[in-house]
């Protein structure tokens, strides 16, 4: 899929038809010779077979599968594919319950975004102060996350969505449709989303993502 919530994909394949871009789902690039100046993909077809494809390029631009960093995939935190394994709600580590993780090198299955970090963090700060004995009852993070997708200069379709690709929209419709391109939403990712996470969230000072508590 062009996107993993289906509800975006609407705006975002207009944008592709608009662009004229000739989309080739289903194609994992494999090698690249620079010097010739060609790209090969493996290419699955829509009755499951697989082929190889060479392409030629004027400029390539590569997006590598993401990987968690070196240290941690060697660890024993970590799982089979190199995560921190945590519980999805908790985000506290399977194995080890005085160990929480947050960010994008856990396995949780939310979008790895910012905004979901941001979401995650007084989840997690709340859950160590009860792993202390400093808090009571467990608080739940719901795999919310924030994909500002930019589809033209002044426009964003605003993706916002919690586990399982349930839409979970921060404003009304009316004011920020996310499934349409918006320019609200592109003043809130330019203008105001920037002093939210420099002066808010990085400082620590959080009024807004306030966690949901749980087994009180
Ligand atoms: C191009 C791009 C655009 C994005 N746009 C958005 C967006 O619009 N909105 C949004 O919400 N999110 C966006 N994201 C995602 C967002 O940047 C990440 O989800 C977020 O930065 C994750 O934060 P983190 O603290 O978990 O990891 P990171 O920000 O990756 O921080 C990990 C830190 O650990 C450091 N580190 C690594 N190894 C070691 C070591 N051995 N010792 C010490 N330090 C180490 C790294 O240098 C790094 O500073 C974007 C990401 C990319 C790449």
């Amino acid at each position: 899929m062009l996107f993993g919530v289906p509800d975006y994909v609407p705006a975002l394949m207009q944008y592709i038809n608009a662009y004229g871009v000739d989309l080739n789902l289903g194609n994992t690039l494999t090698g690249v010779d620079g010097p010739a100046r060609t790209a090969t993909f493996n290419c699955v077809e829509a009755d499951g077979s697989s082929r190889r494809v060479t392409r030629e390029f004027d400029l390539l631009h590569v997006v590598p599968p993401q990987v968690a960093p070196d240290f941690i995939r060697v660890s024993p935190l970590a799982d089979a594919a190199g995560w921190v394994d945590v519980a999805p709600d908790t985000l506290r580590h399977k194995a080890w319950t005085n160990i929480h993780a947050l960010g994008d090198v856990t396995n949780t299955s939310n979008a790895k975004t910012a905004a979901a970090a941001r979401k995650q963090a007084p989840v997690v700060a709340h859950n160590v102060l009860a792993a202390m004995d400093k808090a009571k009852g467990s608080a739940h993070y719901d795999g919310y996350g924030s994909c500002p997708l930019t589809v033209e200069r002044g426009k964003i379709v605003l993706a916002e969505f919690t586990y399982g690709g349930r839409v979970a929209p921060s404003f009304p419709s009316w004011l920020i449709d996310g499934t349409r391109p918006s320019r609200l939403a592109w003043l809130l990712k330019e203008r105001i989303l920037p002093p939210l996470y420099w002066k808010g969230m990085l400082k620590g000072r959080e009024w807004m993502a306030k966690p949901e508590l749980a087994d009180l």
